[in-house]
């Protein structure tokens, strides 16, 4: 038997060297609050906010202290009112249907299919029974749907879709970039996503009205002229003083920890996808083991894997992911009944009206869930492979018996 692997599933790499020393000029500044500037500043919110928008081919960006607050930021810039029904995927992570609860929306649940994307057949018959004008599409987990069908189907439906781009920053379908189908496209930049400033977030839109309100939204007072990535000042004009003060803006010192590593993004993503085709080319040996199919057009971010392991039972799996911890693997089981940490499944969001998604249910129940963290070398992630191939081996024969 080979050694117990050895590397911390949680343990990110250190903030650059560049972003450490533009953070220390801002707290030498003082002036970490986005409007406290001085003649002729452009501060650091400002400048992450133009080079996000220029990042993503968008027209406006907006900065803000949480993906979650994006997400209920969006809903509420979009206009969604109280108890109106939103759409989501039944499998996603609790910061969604979160968002929908405090934008005073009502989540209605869409099936997932194997490859963990939303099932456009079950967003349309949803669509059609809730009458829902709005679908929060959680490209969970970085997994993104057939983007030209998703986008025809929700023409079709007058639906409009707005992007939960949590796990898909740096992702493309096609020679689109995640987060550039919907009407507005929301970010994390919390400590386990793709760029990290402990927490933090961004909204893209190239809707004028929605990222005006966003903006009022923010809390940017009547100083949203200071803001280069927004509309002209006549949209402000027509929605400034009805559109509630929600406070959740970003500072310059998270702004300026972010500059330099969005400026490395695209390697990072090199770096993740080396990683994961390592684990993903090991554990499509394993028999017993189901990979989500990618399909080509699709430019995907692999910072976590998933797979399906269909025919174990649920006391099997609980005994893999046991035995898979002894040996130092973590894995996440999003079959659980009983919500684990990040983990959880959407029957233990009780706010929600209960609803029955049985796909989603079957798929679920046999989930694992794996984080790559860039501080595993690519041996590092062929042996973590191994380790989930050699315990699920040895659970098989031992249930044979
Ligand atoms: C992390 C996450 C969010 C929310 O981001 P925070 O910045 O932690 O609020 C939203 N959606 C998904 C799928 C996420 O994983």
């Amino acid at each position: 038997m080979s050694a117990n692997f050895t590397g911390n599933f949680t343990q990110q790499l250190p903030i650059p060297e560049a972003a450490i020393e533009r953070a220390v000029a801002v707290m030498r500044s003082g002036r970490l609050h986005r409007y406290n500037v001085v003649d002729g500043e452009v501060p650091e919110t400002v400048a992450l906010e133009s080079e996000f928008a220029a990042y993503m081919g968008a027209r406006f960006c907006l900065a803000c202290t949480s993906g979650g607050y994006a997400l209920q930021t969006a809903l509420r810039a979009f206009g969604v009112s109280s108890g109106e029904p939103v759409l989501t995927n039944g499998f996603t992570l609790s910061p969604v249907p979160g968002s929908i609860a405090a934008a005073g929306g009502k989540a209605v649940l869409v099936e997932i299919t194997d490859d963990l994307v939303i099932d456009i057949d079950d967003l349309v018959r949803k669509a059609r029974s809730s009458s829902a004008r709005v679908l929060m599409l959680s490209h969970m987990r970085g997994h993104i749907a057939d983007m030209g069908a998703l986008m025809d189907a929700a023409e079709d439906l007058d639906v409009a879709v707005i992007e939960d781009c949590a796990h898909t920053m740096g992702a493309r379908w096609g020679n689109t970039k995640s987060g550039a189908h919907g009407i507005a496209a929301c970010y994390s930049t919390q400590t386990y996503k793709h760029i990290n400033s402990g927490e933090g977030g961004f909204i893209t839109s190239d809707d004028e009205e929605l990222m005006a309100r966003a903006t009022i939204l923010s809390g940017s007072y009547m100083l949203y002229g200071r803001h280069e990535t927004v509309p002209a000042g006549d949209v402000f004009d027509r929605i400034r003083l009805e559109t509630p003060n929600c406070s959740g803006r970003m500072d310059n010192l998270r702004a300026a920890i972010l500059r330099p590593q969005l400026a490395e993004l695209d390697r990072l993503v090199d770096a993740w996808n080396v990683r994961y085709r390592a684990i993903e080319e090991v554990l499509g040996t394993v028999p017993g083991v189901r990979l989500p199919r990618r399909p080509d057009q699709e430019t995907y971010v692999g910072s976590s894997i998933q797979f399906q392991v269909p025919d174990l039972d649920e006391s099997e799996i609980r005994a893999l992911v046991e035995a898979c911890l002894a040996r130092g693997v973590e894995l996440k089981w999003f079959g659980d009944a009983e919500p684990v940490a990040f983990t959880s499944r959407y029957d233990s969001w009780r706010y929600l009206e209960r609803q029955s998604l049985p796909e989603t249910d079957r798929i679920l129940s046999s989930l694992l869930d794996m984080r790559i963290p860039l501080t595993f070398s690519v041996e590092d992630c062929r042996e973590v492979g191994r380790i989930v191939g050699d315990t699920l081996a040895k659970l098989r024969t031992r249930g044979a018996a």
